[in-house]
């Protein structure tokens, strides 16, 4: 059957034998997730696949494979679906500090939580003074394991 899903994040696929995927997102915390075991002669045609692990038997034309190491100071959304919690020390973090424009409402909770930030002066766009904050702090970067799979042809 064709057919088109929604979100199916952090869970098993409800994808069926025989299905053509259109679209629909699959997307799994961890690099190499198993998905769809004992699913065979399905063809993808389009979808967020990112972190599945495609099953040999199906057949990939289109859609989005990226194998992505998330990180969970990054992403904390995430922990609660299964990824791991990290250490704030964790390999994504920045080796320095560095400082990121943060809005005004991120100031005042910075403010509230008794955080470090700066406040400097510059000219905006009509020549006008404008308030910006600046928090200084290590960032965290995915990682990227391996680009997005080739193309299959045929059956
Ligand atoms: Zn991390």
């Amino acid at each position: 059957m064709i057919r088109t899903f929604g979100n199916h994040a952090f869970t098993d696929p409800p994808i069926k034998s025989g299905d053509t995927v259109l679209a629909g997102n699959f997307m799994q915390h961890t690099p190499g997730t198993v998905i769809c075991e004992g699913v065979e002669g399905v063809t993808v045609e389009g979808g967020l696949f990112v972190n599945c692990l495609i099953p040999d038997s199906w057949i990939w034309r289109h859609g989005n494979n990226c194998q992505i190491e998330f990180c969970a100071n990054r992403h904390p959304e995430m922990v609660a679906h299964g990824l791991p919690a990290e250490p704030d020390d964790c390999p994504h973090r920045s080796p320095t500090m560095v400082d990121v424009e943060v809005s005004r409402e991120d100031a005042v909770k910075l403010k509230t939580g008794l955080k470090p930030f700066t406040t400097t002066t510059r000219k905006d766009g009509n020549g006008l003074d404008e308030t910006v904050f600046t928090e200084t702090k290590y960032v965290y970067t995915d990682r990227v394991l391996k680009p997005k799979i080739k193309a299959k042809v045929g059956p």
